[in-house]
This record gives structure tokens, C-alpha cells and sequence, in this order.
């Protein structure tokens, strides 16, 4: 593979793992017999969802916080993000001794503001739009000195990210292939930055929903597009990529093999082959990669790893979908 191929010096990633390591969990890797007897090589899964806040965007969030210089740590940190990010933001800014403001507009659910209020974050919350919220956002930032940390698009989110690429090579040495889920991409290049400087011929494949993948269709164009959002059972992995993006749509074009696009139907057998045959309850976003295995449609060059990404969904939905409900999350009778 071409060097200049990398964004990151491989030392990122270790430097990140040092800096976060006694903040995070390093979660279990498990074998599992079902999907190695399916696919006829071994298959390993990552067990991330049980990361604390329940994914691995404390990962990014925590190494992103600890590598601000001492002013912006005073000043404090803001976030956007009503999911995932935003809970892991609100955890490691709390765990830093570092304020942090999440805003939202009046839209959001309750559950998802109690969500990101139990991590210890204040809620803010202005505007009846995220383009409103994003005003107060601008506003923090400029006039009172915080420190906006998005989601994916950002050396040292990525650089968190990519620390389970450290841990896939430590825990399956012979690895070949890896899945990931794909949204924005933070996640997928900092595994493929990480996994690839070590060793450039493992296949790195991503895995998004059909409804509104914005990378996929990003790459296809050459360049960053919009795609319109979609309800969907992988509601972790929803939004654009960013037009200005800076980082992810680059290293997915150069370090990413293959992108795999999956329906709900299939995002749901995935769920429920977690819960069924391996024990865990992961959410849509989560359970892609599973997903993709057992719909038979990524090819597996040898050992392969498998990134349970996140468990924060809904238990009643999770319920009715391992109860064998095909949930129309939609509300279009189309899944
Ligand atoms: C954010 C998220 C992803 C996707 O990560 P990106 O860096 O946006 O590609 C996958 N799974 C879960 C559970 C997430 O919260």
C-alpha cells in the first residue's frame, strides 16, 4: 500500500490508548461458533456496546477532552449530539473535571435529555431546530471561549476511535478481515489508520442501513453529498458526513475495501441473532456487522473481527424485535 495513503502517524493511536486507558473499559473480545460455523472462518466480536455509556464513542470523546491544552479545559466543551456522542462527551468531560453543555432544540425527546443528563452534561435547550441550537452552539464558542467537539470529523475524536483497532490486533493476531458500523466515518478511520499502518493487508469492510447512507453515497459521488435522513433501526448511524468533511470521506476512500448496505429486515435479524445466539443486546446501529454476517453479505478473507458498536436502544423495541415483530420504525408499512 502507497504510504502516503495515511492521515495519521501510527503513534496517534498508541498515544491516544495511553492517554484514555484508565478511563475506558477494554472490552471483552469473544469467539462465536455460530457465525464461524456460517461464514467457515473464524469469527471474533468485539463486545464494545458494553463500553461505559453504552458505545465506544467515549473512546473519541474522553481522548478528545484530555488532549485540550489547560484554557479550553477551563472554558469548557460543547456538543450537539442528543445520541451516543453526546452521552460519551457528557461522561468524559464529568470524568475530567471539565463543563460541559449539550445543546438540543425543543424537538428532542425526553428520554434522550434524561439520557445525556444522567452522564452529568447541562442540557441547554433553545430553538425548535438543530440549526437554532446550533446558533446557541456558535455562540458559546465564540463569546464564552468552549470547545465544540463533534461527533466524527476530528483528529482526536478519530484518534479514540482507532483504539479499538489496537485491541483487534492484540486479541486476534491472525485477523484478516474487520467489520465496522459506518456512519460518519470517525469510527471506521481510526480503525483502518490503526489497523492498517500494522498491517496493511487486513480488508477493512463498512457497514451502514440502505436508508439514508450518507458515506456510501458520498463516495460514490466522489464527494461529500447530502442524502436525506430516514427513520431507521440503526438510528445511531443517521446524518450526513458533512459537506466541508475533512478527514473521514479522505480515509475512507483510501483505506476502506468495501461498504456493505443492509434493510431493515436485516438490521432486525441482526439484533436478534445478538440476543438470541451470542447472549448480547445490541442496538440497530450496533448490530450491523452481525447483521451483515448472517445476511451472508460480506466476504471474509480469513479470522475476522466483528465491532459490536452500542446497547442503547429502546429495551420495549428490543423487545418486540427479538419477540420476532418486524418493527416498522418508518411508519410506512415498507420494511
Ligand atoms: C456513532 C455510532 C456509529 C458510527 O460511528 P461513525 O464514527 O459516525 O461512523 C456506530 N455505532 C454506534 C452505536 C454509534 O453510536
Amino acid at each position: 500500500m502507497n504510504p502516503n495513503s495515511f492521515q495519521f502517524a501510527p503513534e496517534t493511536f498508541t498515544q491516544a490508548r495511553t492517554r484514555i486507558a484508565d478511563r475506558i473499559l477494554r472490552t471483552p473480545m469473544v469467539h462465536s461458533s455460530s457465525l464461524s460455523e456460517r461464514a467457515g472462518v473464524p469469527v471474533h466480536l468485539k463486545l464494545e456496546q458494553l463500553q461505559k455509556t453504552g458505545s465506544f464513542k467515549l473512546r473519541g470523546a474522553t481522548n478528545a477532552v484530555l488532549a485540550l491544552d489547560e484554557t479550553a479545559q477551563a472554558n469548557g466543551v460543547v456538543g450537539v449530539s442528543t445520541g451516543n456522542h453526546g452521552r460519551g462527551l457528557a461522561y468524559a468531560a464529568r470524568q475530567a473535571g471539565v463543563k460541559c453543555i449539550i445543546c438540543m432544540s425543543r424537538l428532542v425527546p425526553q428520554n434522550k435529555i434524561d439520557g445525556i443528563r444522567a452522564q452529568g452534561a447541562e442540557v441547554r435547550i433553545v430553538g425548535s431546530s438543530q440549526d437554532e441550537a446550533q446558533v446557541e452552539v456558535d455562540r458559546l464558542v465564540d463569546e464564552e471561549g468552549m470547545t465544540l467537539l463533534p461527533p466524527f470529523d476530528h483528529k482526536d475524536i478519530i484518534a479514540g476511535q482507532g483504539t479499538l483497532g489496537l485491541e483487534f490486533l492484540e486479541d486476534v493476531p491472525d485477523v484478516e478481515t474487520v467489520l465496522v458500523p459506518l456512519s460518519g466515518g470517525g469510527l471506521i478511520s481510526g480503525v483502518a489508520e490503526a489497523v492498517k499502518a500494522r498491517k496493511p493487508d487486513v480488508k477493512i469492510i463498512g457497514v451502514s442501513m440502505e436508508r439514508g447512507a450518507a458515506m456510501a453515497a458520498s463516495q460514490a459521488a466522489g464527494h461529500p453529498v447530502q442524502v436525506p435522513e430516514l427513520p431507521t433501526l440503526a438510528d445511531s448511524l443517521g446524518g450526513g458526513i458533512g459537506l466541508e468533511n475533512r478527514y473521514t470521506f479522505n480515509v475512507v476512500r483510501d483505506l476502506v475495501d468495501n461498504i456493505v448496505l443492509l434493510n431493515e429486515v436485516e438490521i432486525a435479524a441482526g439484533i436478534r441473532h445478538a440476543y438470541w445466539q451470542e447472549r448480547q443486546v445490541v442496538e440497530g446501529s450496533g448490530a450491523v456487522c452481525l447483521a451483515a454476517l448472517v445476511a451472508d453479505k460480506a466476504k471474509l478473507a480469513g479470522p475476522s473481527v466483528a465491532l459490536l458498536s452500542g446497547c442503547n436502544i429502546d429495551m420495549n423495541m428490543h423487545q418486540r424485535i427479538i419477540s420476532g415483530e418486524d418493527v416498522d420504525v418508518a411508519g410506512e408499512g415498507e420494511i
